[in-house]
């Protein structure tokens, strides 16, 4: 005996980026007892938002997505509303089309978040089979459901899943995705680069954004920089602090403006950012072992690709449901 009563849910979602709490919205309006894990500390995922301050003034940096378009008619609807409750804004300077969460990237994931009951800062560790469900194991907790969701990024979930469901662990096995070194710099005064955004195709820096001018944001000179796949790759073992020198050293050199010195300098490394997407079905569910999986990476690496991957998760579980009981 560990001295802990297990935790009861109907449906557990491992995950709670873009991908699992898209599942879990749509899930709630069937009244099953949804519960979400997220090893994170706070709402995010790669949509996360860096909270720091600066000579006395919180700052926040996007340093993950960047911003997100919205073409389906479905996640239209859903900006819409996140636009409504002020948790998204547009954003022209990165395309007619481009939106923000506001005041920070993760705003919409974490409104999402606040109408269900996710815990965060527990790694879903391990799976295995419990009669007709599961037991997974997060820390010194064990939480039993009949269903659950894995939504977490592919390199993760094939880990998850390898041993419990080798089936649905070889569609994640078989992705890639490429790192992505981001810098977060602040300046004390505005860069002579005029344009809000940066992006090359062939430069070291594929992309860098003028972080405060986005709408919601206030106080300091702030860029996100990221390197390109390539030169992530290349920098890849470096201490962050170095990393951060190299791209600001790019990111200068690719806009030939003249180095200006940072108030702060810092450095994240997404080692799964943009996974090459499988571009099929969208999100796979296993009805017979209660067990399924979403992520951008089964869609398109984007923020709504994860969400679409989210929503046609839950539709999944929702047909299964129906099947099961008629
Ligand atoms: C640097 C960068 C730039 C990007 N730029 C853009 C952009 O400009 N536009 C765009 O549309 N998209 C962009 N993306 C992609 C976009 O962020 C993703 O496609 C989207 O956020 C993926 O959502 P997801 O829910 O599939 O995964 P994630 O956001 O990765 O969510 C997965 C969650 O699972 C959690 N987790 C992982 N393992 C476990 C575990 N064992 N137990 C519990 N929790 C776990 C993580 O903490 C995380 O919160 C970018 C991504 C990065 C990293």
């Amino acid at each position: 005996m560990d001295g802990h009563s297990d935790i009861l849910a109907d449906i557990l979602i491992i995950g709670g980026g873009m991908a699992g709490l898209s599942a879990g919205t749509a899930l709630a309006a069937t009244g099953a007892r949804i519960i979400v894990l997220d090893k994170g500390r706070g709402p995010g995922g790669r949509m996360a938002a860096r909270r720091v301050e600066i000579a006395g003034q919180p700052v926040s940096f996007d340093h993950g997505a960047q911003y997100f378009t919205a073409r389906d008619p479905a996640f239209q609807t859903a900006v819409a509303a996140w636009e409504e409750a002020g948790v998204a804004a547009r954003w022209p300077a990165a395309g007619e089309d481009a939106w923000v969460g506001t005041p920070g990237m993760n705003a919409c994931v974490k409104a999402m978040a606040g109408a269900l009951d996710v815990r965060w800062s527990l790694r879903a560790e391990r799976l295995q089979r419990d009669g007709a469900g599961w037991r997974v194991t997060a820390g010194e907790q064990v939480f039993t459901a009949a269903t659950v969701l894995v939504a977490v990024p592919a390199e993760q979930a094939a880990v998850l899943l390898a041993e419990v469901a080798p089936d649905l662990a070889a569609l994640p096995a078989g992705v890639t995705s490429a790192p992505c070194w981001a810098a977060m710099a602040a300046f004390d005064a505005p860069l002579t680069y005029k344009p809000d955004t940066f992006r090359s195709d062939s430069a070291a820096v594929s992309w860098a954004a003028r972080n405060s001018a986005k709408p919601g944001r206030s106080g300091a000179e702030t860029w996100v920089i990221h390197a390109s796949p390539a030169r992530s790759g290349e920098l890849i073992d470096l201490p962050k602090d170095e990393a951060a020198k190299a791209l600001l050293a790019d990111f200068f050199a690719a806009t030939g403006i003249a180095p200006a010195i940072p108030q702060h300098c810092d450095a994240h490394r997404w080692l799964y950012a943009l996974p090459e997407a499988l571009r099929g079905e969208g999100a796979r569910f296993d009805p017979v072992l209660g067990i399924g999986i979403a992520g951008d990476y089964l869609h398109s690496p984007r923020v709504e690709g994860a969400w679409l991957s989210g929503r046609t998760l839950a539709e999944a579980v929702c047909q299964a449901r129906v099947a099961s009981t008629s």
